[in-house]
């Protein structure tokens, strides 16, 4: 392949060691963490539901206005937690191939079969009429949708289809702490969200995650689980895991909390420079219904895979580190005979890229950026 030429900018460039990446975790003010991280020694208790634990569930479920959440150590075992919660050791879900590996890789884990419908066009999510055919050819015990970069999925159509099927929806909400459909939280939705507080994550706790209940039910059963199936007593009714965060990094979570609007606002910031440069050269994510979509991400679509590695080499040559999300596909899980029936989601796969967002991100660099995509 011939050398790419090297795009010249206006705008000063980086220097020559320094790197914009893709993402980079929110660093809250050492001081402040320091400040909990005493309260931990002082209290001499550090995991097992301490009191920094207590007080991040109570801060959350007030924030977010829900009533059972139940934090837990990562977003990949809250997604297994909840798929043991539902019992489909066994049987079959339905879900997006356009997702992160987690969504599907803990099906695979908890021994569910996983069977793939085609995404949506425009909101990049898995489309409901998709899954509707697919749940006629029947055995379908449960849909997985994921909120993808935030974007809720039609959160309406799956509680039809769930009513109408009599099967729980459990939603990969890694991604969608703060989404909105229809004016409402997303949470006011489905059986159960899986959330994950992941260093990436908008909010984080370094490692963290938690579940969300429709049911008080799933909520006691979710607390036994995550301290090896310990229920009132003392008494092990069933093999549960460990799951548990502990108060270090809930201390975190606590410091992360404090600054969220804050660090919501700045990167909101520059999602809106990104649309106001980029909106006549690249595709962006769209829904069909009201919806706030939380600025997390910043995936832009192109035309097809030539033009996006045309761009990310651009990119590379100036130091910005763009990511595609999510390639390779998922193909661990793709039915080669049933390829013509993701034919929009193997069309996305190829064409998007997430931009570097982060706290903090300098409007030079979106400027940069956006030059170089439009070029
Ligand atoms: C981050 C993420 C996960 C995994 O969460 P962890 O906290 O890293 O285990 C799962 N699904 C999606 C869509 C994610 O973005």
């Amino acid at each position: 392949m011939a050398s790419a030429k090297i795009i010249q900018l206006p705008q000063a460039d980086l220097k020559s060691n320094e790197k914009v990446l893709v993402t980079q975790p929110y660093i809250p003010p050492l001081d402040k963490y320091m400040h909990f991280v005493e309260q931990a020694f002082d209290n001499k208790w550090l995991t097992n539901g301490g009191p920094l634990l207590k007080e991040l569930t109570n801060r959350l479920k007030d924030y977010l206005g829900v009533k059972h959440l139940l934090i837990v150590n990562n977003g990949t075992s809250a997604l297994q937690l909840a798929y043991k919660l539902k019992d489909l050791s066994g049987k079959t879900a339905l879900t997006t191939p356009f997702t992160f590996p987690a969504t599907s890789t803990a099906l695979e884990w908890q021994n569910v079969n996983i069977r793939l419908a085609d995404i949506d066009r425009d909101s990049w999510n898995l489309s409901a009429s998709n899954c509707k055919t697919q749940i006629q050819k029947g055995n379908v015990d449960a849909i997985v949708p994921v909120n993808i970069f935030g974007a809720p999925c039609d959160l309406e159509a799956f509680d039809e289809l769930g009513k109408k099927y009599d099967i729980p929806i459990i939603y990969d909400s890694a991604q969608a702490l703060l989404s909105k459909y229809k004016g409402k939280s997303i949470f006011d939705y489905g059986d159960i969200h899986c959330v994950s507080f992941h260093a990436t994550k908008l909010f984080h706790c370094i490692e963290g995650g938690a579940l969300i209940f429709k049911n008080k039910e799933d909520l006691q059963r979710a607390e036994s689980l995550i301290n090896f199936g310990i229920s009132e007593g003392g008494i092990v009714k069933e093999a549960g895991i460990n799951a548990k965060m502990s108060e270090l990094h809930a201390a975190m979570g606590l410091c992360v909390l404090d600054d969220l609007d804050f660090l919501v606002e700045n990167r909101q910031k520059s999602v809106e420079r990104y649309h106001s440069e980029l909106s006549d050269c690249v595709e962006l994510q769209t829904t069909s219904y009201d919806s706030y979509t939380p600025p997390m991400y910043m995936p832009v679509k192109f035309e097809n895979e030539q033009e996006l590695l045309r761009v990310n080499e651009q990119l590379n040559l100036h130091g910005y580190s763009a990511r595609r999300y999510f390639y390779p596909a998922n193909n661990k899980y793709i039915d080669e005979k049933r390829l013509n029936d993701l034919a929009t989601n193997n069309q996305i796969t190829d064409s998007i890229l997430c931009l570097p967002l982060m706290h903090g991100l300098q409007y030079k660099h979106i400027k940069n950026i956006a030059k170089l995509i439009s070029f």
